[in-house]
């Protein structure tokens, strides 16, 4: 893997990506310790995570070890050089952690989404000098994301920092957690200078597509990885089905491409400028259709007030639907795409069909 080393930030310096690894949870001493020499030995691991309080969504999971862990991080730092990151979800983990020597601390998904809990931490941290990481909420809430980042800075922490970890759903069998890219694309455009961490583990929730998910976070210009490893995976007291050893964790880690920045090549932004100018057009053009379809729903709208006629009409929509399924497939688009464009496109023409109805005529009474 090449290093990028053109967008730096508090936590990447001059690597990108920085490699967070470690297990889901502090289990015993000798877990710890063997796992983070492991993770030594692949020279691929930057900063040593494990859970030491873990807010499990079921009773009776394991909670965690409790600050009996905390020294065993210490010794992972005196032995590997690891800097060391925590999960903290009250004010009296970060007192803990601060007393220990933690270096990065992190809110968990199930933290971020409770303003209280993140308002008690902000609150815990005033004062501090020390870097924090904001999962993004269990729920796709954009704005609970930033609202959280908020209250931590507004505590005076100045080096903070997002961890996409994805977003639970109902009936999600091929994730654990839905990515839903967009909603971290957004995010990082809304803070260009924050670093954005991908957490590919609870994403999966499974091995088999942890590189996949790995990868594609780095093609989106992701600035890390958080990756749970284990010294023996199976065997773990949380999460095992999505650890992965320190060996197949610095494989992994190995064989991801960091494409590189195009800005670095005037070649290569030259061609690419051209190909993005096309695409422009195309958009420009299918804006103005667009236009034009809303025109004439608007004229079908005032027919349909005139005639007396309802604006849905079940046979119609489903001709459109069938219609415009069979041109997807014919020109090589996604069925799945073209049913949400054209979903979208039926709404908004109900909507301005809608208005026209309710428009009031001159003299017409109220
Ligand atoms: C974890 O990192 O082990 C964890 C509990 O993650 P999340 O908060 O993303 O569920
Ligand atoms: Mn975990």
């Amino acid at each position: 893997m090449s290093e990028n080393k053109k967008r730096e930030s508090w936590l990447t310096k001059n690597k990108r990506p920085i490699v967070i690894a470690g297990p889901c949870s502090a289990e015993t001493e000798e877990q710890v310790i063997e796992t983070a020499k492991g993770l030594k030995k692949t020279g691929k691991s930057d900063i040593f995570r494990a859970g030491i309080w873990k807010p499990r969504t079921s009773p009776g999971s394991f909670e965690g070890v409790g600050s009996k862990g905390l020294p065993w991080l210490q010794k992972v730092k005196e032995i590997t050089g690891f800097p060391t990151t925590v999960e903290v979800a009250k004010a009296s983990h970060v007192e803990l952690c601060l007393e220990f020597g933690i270096d990065i601390l992190w809110l968990g998904a199930r933290t971020t989404v409770n303003p209280f809990a993140v308002q008690e931490i902000a609150d815990a941290l005033r004062g501090v000098d020390i870097p924090v990481l904001v999962k993004n909420p269990i729920n796709p809430d954009l704005a609970l994301w930033n609202g959280s980042v908020q209250r931590i800075k507004k505590a005076g922490i100045k080096e903070v920092g997002a961890i996409h970890r994805g977003f639970s759903n109902l009936g999600e069998k091929y994730y654990r957690n839905r990515p839903q890219w967009q909603i971290a694309i957004e995010f990082m455009r809304q803070n260009p200078d924050m670093p954005m961490i991908c957490d590919p583990s609870h994403i999966c929730g499974r091995r088999d597509i942890l590189q996949d998910v790995g990868q594609k976070a780095m093609d989106l210009d992701f600035d890390g990885l958080m990756i749970e490893s284990h010294i023996d995976p199976d065997n773990a007291w949380s999460d095992a089905k999505q650890q992965i050893t320190p060996k197949v964790f610095g494989t992994m880690i190995t064989e991801m491409k960091l494409r590189h920045d195009y800005e670095d090549n005037p070649r290569l932004q030259s061609k690419l400028d051209q190909m993005r100018e096309v695409i422009d057009h195309i958009d420009e053009e299918i804006i103005n259709s667009l236009s034009n379809r809303m025109a004439i729903a608007r004229d079908i709208g005032t027919y349909k007030k005139e005639n007396n006629i309802t604006i849905y009409q079940d046979k119609r929509w489903n001709e459109i639907i069938d219609k415009t399924k069979e041109q997807a497939k014919k020109s090589g688009l996604s069925v799945e795409f073209i049913l949400k464009y054209i979903n979208a496109v039926h709404d908004e023409s109900i909507n301005q069909q809608d208005f026209i109805m309710k428009k009031k005529e001159k003299g017409e009474s109220k």
